[in-house]
C-alpha cells in the first residue's frame, strides 16, 4: 500500500473517532456526522484512487447506490428513520456478507487467518442482513410485531447455530490442511444458508417494545461484520470503521437494556408481550376529558411544568408549537422542563432531535431520574403523544410485560395532561392505567392541533 494512500486512511479513521465522539453531546452532533462522513468520502476516494481496479461496475454500483440513498434519505419521514436505520443496518450486513463470499469465490491460495475472517464476515453478515428485513418489517408494521414464539425454538435456533459453526469450521479446516477453501463450497453454501436463516429466526421471537434493543444491536453486527470485510480484504480504514460501529452499537444495546431493566439475554429470549392478553389488569375508572381552552386555565396558574414529549409528538410535528408553548409559560413565570425518557418515541435520541430542530435550549431537557425524585413539587405534566414510557403498569403491574421499566412517573404529578387522540395503547401494546388516575385529564385530539390551541389561548388572553 502506498504511503499516501495509509496516510489517508490515518486521517479517515481519525476523523471517524473524533466525529462519533461529538454525537454524544446533541450541541456538537451535527458536526460531528459532518466529519464523520468526510471521513468516509477521504477513505473511499483514498481506496478507488489506489488504481488496480475495473471502475465500470463500481460506477454502476456508486451511481445506483447514491440515487436509491438521496431520494430515500430525502424522502423519509422523520417518523420513518427507524425503518431505514434498520435497512441501512441491513444494507451494511449484506454488503459484508457479498465481499465475503466473492473473496471465497476468488481466492484459490487462503491462509487459515483469512478463512476464519470469510466465515465470520459471511456468518455475522448474513445474521445482521435478514435480521434486519424482519426488524424493519416490524418497526413499519409490515409484519406483526408481535413475538412469534413455538416450542423447541430455542432448542432449534442453538442447534441452527451450531450446525452452522461446523460448516464454518469445515471451511477452516479446508485452508489450514488443503491450503485454500475451494473444494467446501457446500459447507460454504450452508454458512451462508444457516446464517441467513438465524438472522430472521433471532429476530422474529422479539416484539414489542424490545425493538430499540434489536436494532441498535443489530447495527453492532453489522460493524462486526464491516470489520471482518475489512480483514477478509485486508483493508485498515475498514477495520476501523466496521471496530467503531461494533463496539458503539454495542454500547447503545447496553444503554438501551439499562434504560428498559432488562438484561440482554431476556430481551433476546424473553418473548416481550407474548403475555399481553392475560398480562394486563382490566382498567378502572372514569376518563376525565379537558379542552385545551379549560387547560389553559390550569396552565397559566402553573408554577411549574413539565412535558414529556413521546412518539405521538413526531406523528403530529408538534415540537415547534411545544416550544413555542414551553417560552409563553416560562414568561408567565414557570419553571419549565422536558423530561425525555431514553427509549420515547421510535429511535435512540429521537425525541432530543425535534425539541434540538425546533431550538429548544439543552439545559431544559432534564432525564427520568432527574425529574422523578420531584414529581410531586410538578404543578402539571404535559404528556405530549406518549404512551408506554408513562404507563404506571410498569411499576404497579407484575404481570404486565412492562413491568420493571423504569418510567417517567407523570401519574404522581399534581395534575397530569395526556394529550392523544383516542384511548389506543401505544407501541407495546398495553393499556394504560394513567388515563383513568384521578389527577389525569385526558385531551384527546391530534398533538399539535391541542397544543396551537393551548397557545392561541395564552396569546388572547
Ligand atoms: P408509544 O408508541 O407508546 O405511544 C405513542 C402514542 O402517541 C400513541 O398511544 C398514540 O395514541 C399517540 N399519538 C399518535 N399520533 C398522535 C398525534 N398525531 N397526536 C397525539 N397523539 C398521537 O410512544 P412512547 O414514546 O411513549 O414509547 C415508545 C415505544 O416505542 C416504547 O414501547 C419503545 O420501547 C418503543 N420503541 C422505541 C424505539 C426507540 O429507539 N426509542 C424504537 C422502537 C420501538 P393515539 O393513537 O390515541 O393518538
Amino acid at each position: 500500500m502506498a504511503a499516501w494512500q495509509v496516510f489517508a486512511y490515518i486521517a479517515a479513521s481519525i476523523l471517524f473517532i473524533t466525529g462519533l465522539k461529538m454525537l454524544s453531546r446533541p450541541e456538537t452532533a451535527r458536526r460531528g456526522n459532518r466529519l464523520s462522513a468526510v471521513g468516509m468520502l477521504i477513505a473511499v476516494v483514498a481506496t478507488l484512487a489506489a488504481g488496480g481496479l475495473d471502475y465500470t461496475w463500481i460506477l454502476v454500483g456508486l451511481v445506483i447506490g447514491a440515487a436509491v440513498g438521496a431520494v430515500a434519505a430525502r424522502r423519509v419521514q422523520m417518523t420513518g428513520m427507524p425503518e431505514m436505520v434498520a435497512l441501512l443496518n441491513g444494507s451494511g450486513g449484506l454488503a459484508s456478507m457479498l465481499v465475503g463470499w466473492a473473496e471465497f469465490v476468488r481466492a484459490t491460495d487462503v491462509a487459515t487467518f483469512s478463512a476464519v475472517a470469510i466465515v465470520l464476515t459471511v456468518l455475522i453478515g448474513g445474521i445482521a442482513a435478514s435480521g434486519s428485513v424482519v426488524a424493519f418489517g416490524k418497526l413499519s408494521e409490515r409484519i406483526d410485531g408481535k413475538p412469534y414464539l413455538f416450542r423447541g425454538q430455542k432448542t432449534l435456533n442453538a442447534a441452527l447455530l451450531a450446525l452452522a459453526l461446523a460448516a464454518a469450521g469445515f471451511v477452516v479446516a479446508d485452508a489450514v490442511v488443503a491450503g485454500g477453501v475451494g473444494g467446501t463450497a457446500l459447507a460454504f453454501a450452508l454458512v451462508l444458508l444457516l446464517a441467513l436463516a438465524l438472522g430472521v429466526l433471532a429476530v422474529i421471537p422479539i416484539g414489542g417494545a424490545d425493538m430499540p434493543i434489536v436494532v441498535a444491536l443489530l447495527n453492532s453486527y453489522s460493524g462486526l461484520a464491516a470489520a471482518a470485510a475489512g480483514f477478509v480484504i485486508d483493508n485498515n480504514v475498514l477495520v476501523v470503521a466496521g471496530s467503531l460501529v461494533g463496539a458503539s452499537g454495542f454500547i447503545l444495546t447496553m444503554i438501551m437494556c439499562k434504560a428498559m431493566n432488562r438484561s440482554l439475554a431476556n430481551v433476546l429470549f424473553g418473548g416481550f408481550g407474548a403475555t399481553i392478553t392475560a398480562g394486563t389488569a382490566p382498567q378502572q375508572g372514569v376518563v376525565k376529558p379537558l379542552s385545551a381552552e379549560d387547560a389553559y386555565f390550569i396552565l397559566e396558574a402553573a408554577d411549574s411544568v413539565v412535558f414529556v414529549p413521546g412518539y405521538g409528538m413526531a406523528v403530529a410535528q408538534a415540537q415547534h408549537v411545544v416550544q413555542e408553548l414551553a417560552e409563553l409559560l416560562s414568561k408567565n413565570g414557570a419553571d419549565v422542563r422536558h423530561a425525555i425518557h431514553p427509549v420515547a418515541g421510535r429511535m435512540p435520541g429521537h425525541m432530543n432531535v425535534l425539541l434540538a430542530e425546533a431550538n429548544v435550549p439543552y439545559e431544559q431537557l432534564v432525564e427520568p431520574e432527574d425529574v422523578n425524585p420531584a414529581m410531586e413539587t410538578i404543578d402539571v405534566a404535559i404528556v405530549i403523544g406518549a404512551n408506554d414510557v408513562v404507563n404506571p403498569a410498569a411499576k404497579e403491574d407484575p404481570a404486565s410485560p412492562l413491568y420493571g421499566m423504569p418510567i417517567i412517573e407523570v401519574d404522581r404529578a399534581r395534575t397530569c395532561f395526556v394529550l392523544k387522540r383516542s384511548m389506543n395503547p401505544g407501541f407495546a401494546g398495553v393499556d394504560n392505567s394513567l388515563f383513568f388516575k384521578d389527577n389525569t385529564r385526558m385531551i384527546f385530539g391530534d398533538a399539535k392541533a391541542t397544543i396551537t390551541a393551548m397557545v392561541a389561548a395564552f396569546k388572547e388572553a
